[in-house]
């Protein structure tokens, strides 16, 4: 049996309890493979815990120095970044950012957002972009009040017109456009939609 003794705890330990390593002269490294795995947690937490704060900070930053630059950064997110869990309600529904960061703090202004609790970013037409004219500063839970709808006026249209010709059924509608049959029975009811 061959022993050697770590580096960091500074136990002999078992030469099977070190990683080898060809660069050293006794072909092992100099900590023990408890000590390794030990230090490389801390390291990664470590990393880990500094990012994460970097990116706290830069956040609380943002929002002290230009309040509207989150929700700024939101609504960009949504309609032009496919990983956003949200894309398939923006972007994806072809919802297009045509805003600069100066449209955010001049509607930030103009809607005086900062006496509201929880500012959040709204159109005012739903199937309408992110543009000017479309967008106002309104508090989130008003926000969160509208119904998010998930299609489009022309959608919602052919949907109808389908369904009346009689050859498709509203499961097959439902696959066809992302959405369950109840939202499709509801457009052909008028339930939903009964604007259009
Ligand atoms: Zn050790």
């Amino acid at each position: 049996m061959k022993y050697k003794i770590c580096f960091t705890c500074k136990r002999k330990k078992l030469t099977n309890t070190f990683h080898k390593d060809n660069s050293k002269k006794d072909k092992l490294h100099y900590d023990c493979k408890n000590c390794r795995t030990q230090r490389s947690g801390e390291y990664y937490n470590n990393y880990l815990k500094k990012i994460l704060n970097k990116k706290k900070k830069q956040y609380i930053k943002n929002k002290a120095k230009k309040p509207w630059i989150n929700s700024y950064n939101g609504a960009k997110s949504r309609c032009n970044n496919k990983n956003n869990k949200d894309y398939k309600y923006y972007g994806g529904r072809g919802i297009k950012f045509i805003m600069t960061s100066e449209d955010f703090k001049f509607l930030w202004f103009r809607d005086k957002a900062c006496n509201m609790k929880k500012p959040s970013i709204d159109r005012k037409d739903n199937d309408g972009n992110y543009e000017l004219s479309n967008c106002k500063f309104i508090e989130l839970s008003e926000n969160s009040r509208k119904v998010r709808r998930k299609l489009i006026k022309t959608q919602v249209e052919i949907i109808r017109k389908l369904y009346a010709k009689g050859n498709i059924s509203q499961r097959q509608l439902g696959l066809r456009y992302n959405v369950s049959q109840a939202v499709i029975n509801d457009i052909i009811n008028k339930k939903s939609y009964r604007e259009i």
